[in-house]
C-alpha cells in the first residue's frame, strides 16, 4: 500500500489531495479522496470516507462487467430499502443533522415515518432486538434480520422505490448491489440473490472502527434507529488529525480478514 497526501486548494478551500494505491487479490486499486485538512470529526470526514467506498464499489462493478453480467439494481426498485441497513454511528449522527437540517414540512414527514416504522418494529419484537444488538449470539442476526425484512417496512427516506437522500444515504447502501432479477430481493432468505462483490467490502465497519478500540466488538446502529441514536449519543468523538483518520481507515480496509493478499 502507498498513501500520498498533498495539499491542494479547491474552490478556494484548502484541502489534501490523498493518493492511496493498493493491491486487492491481484488488482490494482486507486483511490483518491479530497480531504479537509487539519483537525476533524469523524462526520466532517464522511463524504471521503463515501469516495473511497465508492471506488471500491466501482471496482466490484467493473469486475461483475468482466464476468460478463450487469448489476440488476435500478432507479425504481426499492426491496433492498426494506431490508435492515447497518450503518457506522457517525453516518446515524450524520442522517439526524440531515433530517434537522429539512424544510420543516418535510423534517415532520420523515420523523414521522421514523416513528411509525419503529412502532411496527416494536410490536413485533424486533425493536427491542435491534436495541440489544451488541449482545446478539453469533447467528442471531440473521434472524432478527430475517423477521425484520418480513414485515416489508419502507426505509423511511424510500419515497416512490428511490432514495430521497441519495447523495447522502450511509455506504451501506452504496455497498449493496446485486445481479440477479430485482424481484428476487423481494425475498433474500430464499439465496436467490447474487450480490456484486466490493474489493475488501463491506467497507462501511471500516468507518465505525475510527471512534472504538480495535479489539472492541464493532459498534454500528440500525438505520431505522439512527435518529434514536443520535438523541442519545448526540456529539462526534473529538475531532482529530484528517492525515491520521484516514491513515486509520485505510489501514483498516486492508487488514480486513480474507484481504490477507493486499
Ligand atoms: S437511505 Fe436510501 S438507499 Fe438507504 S435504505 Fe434508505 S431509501 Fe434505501
Amino acid at each position: 500500500m502507498t498513501l500520498d497526501i498533498t495539499p491542494l486548494l479547491w474552490r478556494n478551500v484548502p484541502m489534501l489531495d490523498v493518493h492511496v494505491q493498493l493491491t486487492i487479490k491481484g488488482r490494482s486499486v486507486a483511490i483518491d479522496m479530497s480531504v479537509p485538512p487539519g483537525e476533524v470529526t469523524i462526520g466532517q470526514l464522511l463524504p471521503a470516507l463515501w469516495q473511497a467506498g465508492e471506488t471500491l464499489i466501482a471496482v466490484g462493478i467493473k469486475a461483475v462487467k468482466e464476468q460478463g453480467k450487469a448489476v440488476s439494481c435500478r432507479k425504481g426498485c426499492g426491496h433492498c430499502c426494506r431490508q435492515p441497513v447497518p450503518i457506522a454511528p457517525a453516518e446515524a449522527r450524520a442522517l439526524s443533522r440531515l433530517v434537522d437540517k429539512m424544510p420543516a414540512e418535510r423534517r415532520e414527514v420523515i420523523r414521522h415515518r421514523f416513528a411509525a416504522a419503529i412502532r411496527e418494529f416494536e410490536a413485533a419484537g424486533i425493536a427491542e432486538e435491534l436495541r440489544m444488538r451488541g449482545f446478539w449470539e453469533k447467528g442471531h442476526g440473521r434472524e432478527v434480520g430475517l423477521r425484520y425484512l418480513g414485515l416489508r417496512i419502507d426505509c423511511p427516506f424510500l419515497q416512490d422505490e428511490a432514495c430521497t437522500i441519495y447523495a447522502n444515504r450511509p455506504l451501506a447502501c452504496r455497498e449493496y448491489m446485486v445481479t440477479t432479477p430485482a424481484d428476487n430481493c423481494e425475498d433474500p432468505s430464499a439465496n436467490t440473490v447474487e450480490t456484486v462483490d466490493i474489493p475488501a467490502g463491506p467497507v462501511w465497519p471500516a468507518i465505525g472502527r475510527l471512534e472504538q478500540g480495535e479489539d472492541e466488538k464493532l459498534k454500528w446502529v440500525p438505520l431505522i434507529l439512527a435518529l434514536e441514536y443520535a438523541r442519545e449519543n448526540p456529539d462526534d468523538p473529538p475531532a482529530q488529525d484528517s492525515r491520521t483518520l484516514i491513515e486509520r481507515f485505510i489501514t483498516r480496509i486492508t487488514r480486513k480478514r480474507g484481504n490477507g493478499d493486499i
